[in-house]
């Protein structure tokens, strides 16, 4: 057995933070022991713990890729068990009513429902001959030091009547119990300060429903259908085809807006968004179950990294560290790219906490501005627009319409929404010009011929005062 960093490290949640973390957990300790408070061996449909598991789970093309490099032939298993997969770019995607030009990308979409790619997940980290699950298990509180430097395990009861209290050693603790983290106050509790929180209130509601449909061959052989929700079009929806000849149908809606759980309510909804594309293909489908809704308030992000103290041996990470708006699809990419982060540091012994969680915070920068960022663009959400932020909202729209006819732009900004390649990609001056167009980089070029080349200042103070969005090229 692997011993090197530590004997026991204990992972707090066994959704896919948890499991992520389990595997590069399993490579550095002898024993890798997950405690969750719902049963995960075998589970295949949405649980308690997971409620989101019931609404539409896109993983990005990043986090595809971490899958694949973490449990190889992943993708292909999952494709064997009857997984519909394709390529993110020829989706049918929509933005402000307009359809993208379909870009072949080669990045992959494993179009799973979330319970199913959780249980894909779980059965390769059950293959670990050195995780052990403890299943159906409150997790009660930290155990530390006399002196509450340190975490040296966790208190937990199993939900059996009558269970005792269990204490469960642990050289390293980590937290990966979702959003409704109890770390803010165990650290109150021991003697620390909180973490700052940043939110921003997008008031967003998912309302889901399962279908078979009659005849697929509606689909056109496309994977999914994907009105995304934006300033001008606010009304969205996730349209995907999934295992087992079902699909699955999200509509988003945002500052309180919300698509009604009866069937007619929902249906009406569906013909309210700003392209017939879902209308048609489920209004004739066979429904599996009843409308559900999940109201998702506001994107949460916690500082720990600019915390002054922090308990040794104890790490946070997944939705605890940060949620973000779930309809730019990132938090299951962000919990893979934490644990490539965690194995990284497990590689030089045990992590540092705060080191770690500084570590973690520059992984969460970019989804956050694009999500935090793209919220802003919402005249309705409270927060200061930072002149970047408001600079690449109004890129934004232009890009989005540059998208309807140039694939290059759909391909380059798949993989920077696909957490594949860093924003920059999209500001190249060959991206630039192809979303303003020759007229626009023309005028600013006879403007300011001392920038040449450099077109990103010139951006700034054309898009500032012309936020509206461009005619289709
Ligand atoms: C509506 C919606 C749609 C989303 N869509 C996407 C998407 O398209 N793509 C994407 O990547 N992400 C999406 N997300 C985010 C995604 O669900 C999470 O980022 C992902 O599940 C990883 O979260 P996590 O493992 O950190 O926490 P969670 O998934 O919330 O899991 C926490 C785990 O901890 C356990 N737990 C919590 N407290 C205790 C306790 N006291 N005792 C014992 N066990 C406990 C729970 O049972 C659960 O298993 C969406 C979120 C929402 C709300």
């Amino acid at each position: 057995m692997v011993d090197q960093v530590g004997h026991r490290a204990i992972v707090l949640g066994g959704s896919m933070a948890g499991l992520l973390a389990a595997r590069v957990l399993s490579g550095a300790f002898a024993e890798v022991v997950i405690v969750d408070r719902d049963k995960l061996i075998g589970v295949t449909e949405a649980r308690r713990g997971v409620p989101q598991g019931r609404h539409v789970h896109g993983l990005l093309a990043r986090g595809q890729q971490i899958l694949e490099e973490l449990f190889p032939g992943f993708t292909a298993d999952a494709i064997a068990s009857g997984i519909p997969t394709g390529d993110l770019g020829e989706l049918r995607w929509f933005f402000n009513g307009r359809q993208l030009e379909p870009a072949t990308t080669g990045l992959i979409c494993v179009s799973a429902d979330r319970p199913v790619l959780e249980s894909q997940v779980r059965s390769r980290v059950q293959q670990l001959p050195n995780v052990v699950f403890r299943e159906q298990r409150d997790i009660l509180g930290l155990v530390t030091t006399e002196d509450n430097s340190r975490v040296t395990g966790v208190r937990v009861q199993a939900q059996t009547q009558g269970s005792e209290v269990e204490t469960l050693d642990a050289d390293l603790v980590i937290d990966a119990t979702g959003r409704g983290s109890r770390t803010p106050a165990w650290l109150s509790e021991l003697g620390y300060e909180r973490p700052a929180e940043e939110t921003v209130k997008i008031d967003l509601t998912y309302t889901t429903r399962h279908y078979r449909l009659r005849d697929e061959s509606i689909l056109d052989g496309q994977l999914s259908i994907n009105p995304v929700s934006t300033p001008s079009h606010p009304r969205g929806a996730f349209f995907s085809r999934i295992e087992n000849g079902r699909s699955i149908v999200s509509l988003t809606g945002v500052l309180g807006d919300s698509a009604p759980t009866d069937p007619e309510g929902f249906l009406d909804f569906v013909k309210s968004l700003p392209v017939p594309d879902v209308y048609e293909v489920i209004h004739d489908a066979e429904p599996l179950d009843d409308p559900v809704s999940f109201h998702y308030p506001a994107s949460q992000r916690r500082r720990y990294e600019q915390l002054d103290r922090f308990p040794e041996r104890f790490l946070v990470l997944g939705d605890a560290a940060c949620s973000f708006n779930p309809v730019y699809g990132q938090g299951m990419t962000v919990a893979a790219l934490e644990a490539l982060t965690l194995r990284d540091h497990l590689a030089k012994g045990m992590p540092d906490p705060l080191s770690f969680e500084a570590d973690i915070a520059k992984v969460i920068e970019v989804p956050w501005s694009i999500s935090a960022g793209g919220d802003l663009g919402f005249p309705g959400v409270e927060g200061e627009r930072t002149p970047e932020m408001m600079v690449a909202n109004a890129f934004t729209i232009r890009l989005q319409a540059a998208m309807t006819h140039d694939p290059e732009v759909t391909r380059t900004f798949m993989r920077v929404a696909g957490l594949v390649d860093p924003p920059d990609a999209i500001q190249s001056p060959d991206i630039t010009f192809r979303v303003l167009g020759p007229e626009l980089v023309g005028a600013i070029l006879t403007a300011h011929p001392e920038l040449g080349a450099e077109l990103q200042g010139l951006v700034v103070g054309v898009l500032l005062g012309n936020q509206q969005e461009p005619a289709a090229a």
